[in-house]
């Protein structure tokens, strides 16, 4: 557990308030959508591809106290961030350790780029001990994602962070079914945090963004890359960026509860095999997930006894939504075999156990006591 605060204010408080309000007395910070500015003085222009405009410093400077970073960039999506990120830190003739469970875009662009950068790489299981022993001499990244997609495999941060001191290696952690509400990767001695913002951060399925956090000199090397790419934001986005981490907090401490009351539930199921959640204590990585999250998240993971019981249960769900994407307040369900890992091969796929019987849910924060209804239900027909 790491504290919540953050220079004073607890970050409860910082998600809330933020920027200072408008100049003519409104709570809210003004949106100014303008993309040209007065020339007033010498130095860097406001411009919003230099990521420097005034509701681009609110949203950046705010998430950068919920993560306790230095500095940060805001992106126009989560694949905007990470790719921004590994074309700014690294060259060619450098090596990447990732983890085996890697969200699909990571994981394509890994295939699809790093050959072109003149980047090689290296594929570990998903624990501090593999990662750090995959490391070769011209290692520039470590790159985890924890909790894991689709079965929410947990890394030990600390443990890695520590494995790799002294080393020049930049560990990257994207820290999306987390929310910094539940975990701070920086805080336990990672260098780089991301977030696809599509997801929590933004909350209500309806907004499309991404951040990458860490200490000034990376995030200077990612920038150099940034105006470069020009993923940036506009204005109008970035006013509801700010509107929706008001309520980070609550929407995520009431994901937590939810997930873990429909974990529990789903575990003791006739037609359930297996219940994949950090916060249950059969989940190989509860107790490292104890440690280092505040709350155990709102994604889960579960085996249908089978593949044709699994599509059945779906359409037959009234209240939960089948839908790819994750971390609204409406809860719902994909199969990650049909959508995020149908571009795995086939073979690899059935290893890491994803195939027609998996089922994601990503919990919403509707009344816990529907929900379970509505499984009931799904499972009664
Ligand atoms: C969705 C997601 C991304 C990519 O974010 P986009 O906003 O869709 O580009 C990256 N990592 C994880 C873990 C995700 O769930």
């Amino acid at each position: 557990m790491t504290p919540k605060h953050s220079g004073g204010l607890s970050k409860e408080t910082v998600a809330v308030h933020s920027g200072g309000g408008s100049e003519k007395g409104g709570v809210i910070n003004a949106v100014e959508p303008s993309s040209a500015f007065r020339f007033i003085d010498e130095g860097p222009q406001p411009y919003p591809r230099y990521f420097n405009t005034p509701n681009q410093q609110i949203v950046i400077d705010q998430l950068c106290k919920l993560e306790s970073a230095e500095a940060g960039l805001v992106f126009s999506s989560g694949m905007a961030a990470i790719s921004t990120v590994f074309r700014g830190l690294l060259t060619t003739g450098d090596h990447v350790v990732l983890q085996k469970a890697l969200y699909g875009g990571t994981r394509s662009f890994v295939l699809n780029e790093f050959d072109s950068m003149g980047v090689t790489y290296s594929i570990a299981n998903c624990d501090a001990e593999s990662l750090a022993a995959a490391v070769q001499p011209n290692t520039r990244v470590v790159y985890a994602e924890t909790p894991a997609n689709p079965k929410m495999e947990v890394v030990d941060l600390q443990e890695l962070a520590t494995r790799l001191s002294g080393k020049s290696v930049l560990t990257i952690v994207d820290s999306t079914f987390a929310s910094p509400v539940n975990q701070n990767p920086i805080e336990l001695g990672i260098d780089l945090v991301i977030h696809s913002g599509t997801k929590y951060l933004g909350g209500h399925s309806d907004l499309s963004f991404g951040a990458a956090l860490g200490n000034r000199e990376h995030i200077e090397q990612v920038y150099e890359k940034a105006i470069l790419y020009g993923g940036n934001l506009n204005a109008l986005s970035l006013y509801l960026i700010e509107r929706s981490l008001k309520t980070l907090f609550v929407r995520v401490e009431k994901q937590n509860e939810n997930a873990l009351e429909i974990a529990k539930f789903l575990n003791g199921q006739e037609f359930v095999s297996s219940v994949f959640y950090p916060g249950l204590e059969c989940h190989p990585g509860h107790e490292i997930a104890s440690k280092q999250m505040r709350g155990f998240g709102g994604m889960l993971s579960f085996r249908l006894v089978d593949s044709i019981c699994a599509k059945m249960f779906l359409q037959n769900l009234k209240l939960i939504i089948p839908a790819m994407s994750l971390g609204g307040v409406d809860t719902s369900v994909t199969l990650p075999a049909l959508t995020s890992h149908r571009h795995v091969p086939l073979a690899e796929r059935e290893a890491a156990g994803i195939d027609g019987q998996l089922v994601r849910m990503s919990v919403g924060i509707e009344s816990v006591e529907d929900l379970i209804a509505d499984l009931v239900l799904a499972f009664d027909t």
